[in-house]
């Protein structure tokens, strides 16, 4: 592939990673990528539809491959996993994240949180902390507008360890999502166990919930297991308003979804923040 004219732009191939050749090259390019600021932070809107408004921001990381454009995370994310590269590149986002949301702090714009997604690896590695300590000191954010995402797997193993860290982080006052709801092979029991704040519902239960009854007795289930244990709930994935016009009337008013907006880099995320706080 490399024998192509120099001229020759290459763009990014969905499946890319899963060609050993292709992986040990994009493994030894993801080892200078940080220090050559090919990575790079989109954000995405959670929208509370009751409010009319941008209740916060997930960060989605994205690599800007010089000659393959930009790269979603699933093509390179194990990568970094493998090689423990996400130990300090995970350092970084948590940095960068309340790097941008102090700046629009700064700017004026209206409070909002910012949620960045931890590995299973930092999770385990016990500088998750010191890194979220460590970035706040840098910002000076205020710690209750910084959320870590989590995934049910990642918390049920080591009860013991987990329950020190999330209290940890509670006491730090951050707060922590579980992600991709639903998805986990674990009790529930964790949820009265562990201090969490919310739930994001996962997509594949809002992928069909406009006409599947199945889906809709799951997600209404969901819904009202979180209420009565007053977590916040997030429906992931919403692209239709049908979709959002079913999660309301159940009761879960904050979404995230293509409907309202893609992950876009942090300026093109401040140019729609002002109109629709404005509704
Ligand atoms: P996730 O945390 O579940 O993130 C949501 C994914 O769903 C994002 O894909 C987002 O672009 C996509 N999405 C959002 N709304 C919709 C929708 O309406 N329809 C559809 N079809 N998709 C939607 P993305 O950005 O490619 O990220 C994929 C996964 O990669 C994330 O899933 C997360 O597990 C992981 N990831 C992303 N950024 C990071 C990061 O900074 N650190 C770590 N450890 N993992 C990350
Ligand atoms: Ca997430
Ligand atoms: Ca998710
Ligand atoms: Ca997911």
């Amino acid at each position: 592939a490399k024998k192509e004219g120099r001229n020759h732009v290459q763009f990014y191939q969905k499946g890319l990673g899963k060609n050993l050749s292709n992986r040990l090259n994009l493994e030894k390019d993801l080892r200078y990528a940080l220090e050559r600021d090919e990575l790079i932070l989109y954000y995405q809107p959670l929208v509370n539809v009751v409010k009319g408004r941008i209740m916060g921001a997930e960060a989605l990381l994205r690599w800007n491959h010089p000659k393959l454009g930009i790269i979603p995370p699933g093509e390179f994310i194990s990568i970094l996993e493998d090689t423990g590269l996400i130990i300090p590149i995970g350092e970084w986002l948590i940095q960068e994240a309340c790097r941008q949301q102090n700046i629009w702090v700064q700017k004026g714009l209206p409070a909002l949180s910012v949620s960045v997604n931890i590995s299973p690896v930092q999770f385990k590695s016990n500088i998750l902390v010191k890194a979220v300590n460590n970035a706040l000191a840098h910002s000076k954010l205020n710690p209750s507008f910084l959320k870590l995402e989590l995934t049910e797997n990642m918390i049920v193993n080591n009860i013991g360890e987990t329950l020190k860290i999330l209290n940890e982080l509670k006491h730090i006052g951050i707060g922590v999502s579980i992600d991709d709801f639903g998805t986990g092979y674990s009790s529930l029991s964790y949820l009265k166990k562990f201090p969490i704040e919310t739930i994001k519902i996962d997509r594949a239960f809002i992928k069909e919930i406009d006409y599947d009854r199945q889906d809709q007795a799951i997600v209404k289930a969901i819904i009202d297991m979180g209420r009565s244990l007053k977590l916040d709930i997030v429906a992931e994935g919403t692209e239709r308003d049908r979709q959002i016009h079913y999660l309301r009337e159940v009761g879960c008013e904050t979404v995230q979804g293509y409907f309202f907006s893609r992950p876009v880099p942090a300026d093109e995320f401040e140019k729609q923040l002002f109109p629709w706080n404005k509704l």
